[in-house]
């Protein structure tokens, strides 16, 4: 029938997309070590010779360094992406709540900023694909808000109707126009504004796939003050909050 025709043709493309990912993480991974031997060389050459280079020189020294550490930047979003797809997955308790409060610990900003920890469950799923998520939402919320203005992040939740919990993650940063919040989700997309923030857009990506592993949904919708409101779904299953 047609929709076991096409039940067998997703699940080709799925299993497709798996090992063009995984390809892509195994590629990452061999691209590492003569990565870091480039900057272990562009590190002797800044702290030791530093002195013996003339102005053209510590130029090129300066771009080397710069390509060199987006390029690393580049690879650990691809490990990451492919941990998110193949990964096997765990299914223990995980405390959202503990998680967010780490994560913010450890990504206490370098300007004034105000990050607030709200009410989160504790779910069943993988505790290190869920700290990614958590990780990356966070991260762009204080990334994506202009370093003139102070960033303000609140990490909440609450039950919805189809018994599930929604978890959302809202800045008063730059904001997703209307016409790119579908697609912001899509691996290596990057929208309006973004070029002024350092990325390779697989943040969402990864994210979109964790969660889409734990049978969530994700979005972006407008915060009415400004800034953009991130939200993911879990089932609510045997889920609790942590107050209760
Ligand atoms: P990256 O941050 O590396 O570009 P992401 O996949 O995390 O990649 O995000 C994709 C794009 O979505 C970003 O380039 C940016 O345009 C937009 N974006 C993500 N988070 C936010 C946010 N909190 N506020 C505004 N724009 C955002």
């Amino acid at each position: 029938t047609d929709i076991a025709r096409r039940e067998e043709v997703e699940h080709l493309l799925r299993q497709r997309e798996k090992e063009l990912v995984g390809f892509a993480g195994v590629v990452a991974h061999d691209l590492r070590s003569p990565l870091a031997r480039i900057m272990g060389y562009a590190d002797f050459l800044q702290e030791e010779a530093y002195d013996r280079l003339d102005d053209m020189q510590r130029d090129f020294l300066s771009r080397l360094r710069k390509g060199a550490d987006h390029m690393r930047v580049l690879i650990d979003d691809l490990l990451d992406y492919a941990t998110a797809e193949n990964r096997s997955m765990a299914h223990v308790p995980v405390d959202l709540h503990r998680l967010a409060e780490e994560i913010t610990r450890e990504r206490a900003c370098d300007r004034p900023c105000e990050v607030v920890v709200g009410d989160l469950p504790t779910v069943y799923g993988d505790p290190t694909l869920l700290r990614q998520v958590l990780d990356n939402l966070i991260g762009n919320a204080l990334k994506y808000t202009p370093p003139d203005r102070e960033p303000h992040v609140l990490i909440d939740s609450h039950l919805v109707s189809d018994g599930r919990w929604r978890c959302e993650v809202s800045d008063n940063g730059i904001g997703i126009p209307e016409r790119d919040r579908a697609s912001v989700f899509d691996a290596f997309t990057r929208v309006g504004g973004s070029e002024n923030f350092p990325g390779t857009g697989l943040g969402l990506a990864i994210v979109h796939r964790i969660i889409e592993r734990h049978h969530g949904r994700v979005g972006v919708d407008p915060n009415p003050g400004g800034g953009s409101i991130f939200w993911f779904t879990v089932p609510a299953g045997e889920h609790k909050r942590k107050s209760e």
